[in-house]
C-alpha cells in the first residue's frame, strides 16, 4: 500500500518509508491511497476467528507486500499477546478494556506493532533508526516497553522531571538495553519543543534517521482498528446497534475506529468524549475549528489543544461537515463531572474506572439520552491504578496493584538529566 501526505506537497511513499519517516517531508500526515472494504463473509463469520486472524485481515491491505504475509502474521500475533475483554455495566453501556497489555495502557498495541515493523525493516542492519518521544506519562512507557530489545532501534524518551507519576517514571527508566530516558528540567511542553526542534535540525537529521512514535506514525495509528473489530466480535450476537464512545486526545484511536467502519464494520455512531480540552466538541457545535493551548485535567492523556489526527478524520469524511455530524457526536466534561462519574460507576456497578474511561462513560450516557435503542461501549484506555491518587481519593477504596505494575515498582531508576536542547543534541550525536 502507498501513502500520500495530507499536505499534498510530498511524493507518495511506501508503507516502509511512511513508518520510518513518521511525518512526510512536507510535514503532512500520511494517509493510505485506498481503503478497500472487507467481505461480508468476514463480518458474518468473525466470531469463529481468533483475534490474530481478525487483526491480520484488518491490517493486511495497509502493509502488504512490504512486509510479507508470513512475517505480518507473526508480527500481529506477537503484538496481541493479551486480552481485550468487555465488561457490561447494563444493557446499554459496557466498558471495552484496552489496558491488559504490558504497561496497562491501550497504547501498548500500537507501540508493539510499530516496533516490530521497524525491527523487520532493519533486519539486515541497513535501516537503523532513533525513535524520539516526548511523554507526559503513558506514551513513553508503552513505547519503551514495546521497543525493548528491538534490534537497530534506539529509543530516546524525554519526560518532565517530577511531573509524571512514580509508576509511570519507573516504567520509563528501568528497562535499560536500547531504551534511554532523558529527565528534563521543565514541563511536558519543553520536552515536546526539544523533540520538534530535533526533527528540524539538519545537523542531526543528516547524521541519523530520526522518527516519532506517536499516533502520527501510521504503524502506531492503524493497529488501533483492531479494538473495534474485537469488540464487535464479542457483542455482535447480543446487540444490534453498536456505538463507541472514545476518550480522545489526539484523536488517533477514534480515527482508527472510523477506518474500521470504512472497512465495513457495522458501527452506528462514534462519540468523541473530551475533557475540558474541547476543540472538537466546539467544532461540531459551531463548525469553527479553533485550536487552543491545552489545559490541565485529571484525564491528562487527553490534554491536547490541537488534536493531530483530526485532519485524518476530515480526510475520511472528505471534509463533509454534515456527514461527519451524522456519524460523530462529541461531548466535553469537567474534572468534577468526571470524578462524580467514577463514583457513580463504582457505586452502581461495583466497577473501577480510570479518569479517561470515566469521561468515555459520560459521553456514552449523553449520547444514549436520545438514542436509547443502542448499545454503547466506552473504551477504558488505562488501568485505574495508573492514576491511583485520583482513583483512590474519589472512590475512597484501595485498589489492588496488578502484576505488571508491581513488577516495576522495586526496580532501580536510571535517567540522564538534561535542561536544554543542546544537551539533547549532544546526547544524540555522541559516539
Ligand atoms: C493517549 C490516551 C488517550 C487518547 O488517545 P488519542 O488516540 O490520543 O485520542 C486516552 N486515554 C489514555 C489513557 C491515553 O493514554
Amino acid at each position: 500500500m502507498n501513502y500520500y501526505s495530507l499536505n499534498k506537497k510530498a511524493p507518495n511513499t511506501s508503507f516502509k518509508e511512511a513508518v520510518i519517516k513518521g511525518l512526510a517531508p512536507d510535514k503532512g500526515l500520511y494517509f493510505p491511497e485506498a481503503i478497500t472494504p472487507l467481505s461480508k463473509d468476514f463480518f458474518d463469520s468473525i466470531e469463529q476467528l481468533s483475534n490474530s486472524e481478525i487483526a491480520y485481515e484488518t491490517i493486511k491491505q495497509f502493509v502488504l507486500p512490504e512486509i510479507p504475509e508470513n512475517e505480518l502474521k507473526r508480527i500481529v500475533e506477537d503484538t496481541l499477546s493479551f486480552d481485550f475483554p468487555i465488561v457490561e455495566l447494563n444493557k446499554n453501556i459496557s466498558s471495552l478494556e484496552l489496558f491488559h497489555g504490558p504497561t496497562m495502557a491501550f497504547k501498548d498495541v500500537g507501540a508493539r506493532f510499530m516496533a516490530r515493523c521497524l525491527g523487520y525493516f532493519n533486519q539486515d542492519n541497513t535501516n537503523e533508526v532513533t525513535v524520539l518521544v516526548a511523554t507526559s506519562g503513558d506514551t513513553g512507557g508503552a513505547v519503551a516497553n514495546g521497543f525493548l530489545g528491538v534490534k537497530g532501534v534506539n529509543v530516546v524518551i524525554l519526560y518532565p522531571s517530577g511531573k509524571v507519576s512514580d509508576i509511570q517514571e519507573k516504567q520509563l527508566t528501568t528497562l535499560g538495553q536500547n531504551i534511554t530516558a532523558l529527565e528534563v528540567d521543565g514541563v511536558f511542553d519543553d520536552c515536546q519543543d526539544m523533540v520538534k526542534r530535533a526533527f528540524l535540525d539538519e545537523e542531526l537529521t543528516s547524521n541519523m534517521q530520526l522518527t516519532s512514535a506517536n499516533s502520527i506514525n501510521v504503524a502506531r495509528w492503524l493497529p488501533q482498528m483492531f479494538y473495534f473489530m474485537f469488540a464487535y466480535k464479542q457483542l455482535k450476537s447480543k446487540y444490534k446497534n453498536i456505538a463507541f464512545s472514545v476518550p480522545s486526545g489526539n484523536f488517533g484511536n477514534i480515527c482508527a475506529g472510523m477506518m474500521a467502519q470504512k472497512l465495513g464494520l457495522p458501527i452506528i455512531h462514534f462519540i468523541a468524549s473530551n475533557n475540558a480540552n474541547n476543540v472538537v466538541t466546539e467544532y461540531l457545535k459551531t463548525k469553527k475549528y479553533n485550536p487552543k493551548p491545552s489545559v490541565q485535567t485529571i484525564s491528562n492523556a487527553m490534554d491536547v489543544g490541537n488534536p493531530s489526527n483530526f485532519i485524518r478524520i476530515q480526510e475520511i469524511y472528505k471534509s463533509d461537515f454534515e456527514l461527519l455530524q451524522e456519524n460523530l457526536s462529541s461531548f466535553s466534561f469537567s474534572d468534577e463531572e468526571t470524578k462524580a462519574a467514577m463514583l457513580e460507576i463504582h457505586n452502581n456497578y461495583n466497577y473501577v474506572a480510570d479518569p479517561h474511561g470515566a469521561v468515555g462513560y459520560l459521553g456514552a450516557k449523553s449520547y444514549l439520552k436520545n438514542n436509547s435503542n443502542c448499545h454503547c461501549m466506552f473504551l477504558e484506555t488505562a488501568h485505574p491504578t495508573k492514576f491511583l491518587d485520583v482513583v483512590e481519593d474519589v472512590i475512597e477504596t484501595t485498589v489492588e496493584l496488578p502484576e505488571q505494575i508491581k513488577s516495576v515498582i522495586d526496580k532501580e531508576k536510571t535517567s540522564i538529566k538534561i535542561d536544554a536542547y543542546d544537551d539533547l543534541k549532544k546526547y544524540l550525536l555522541r559516539a
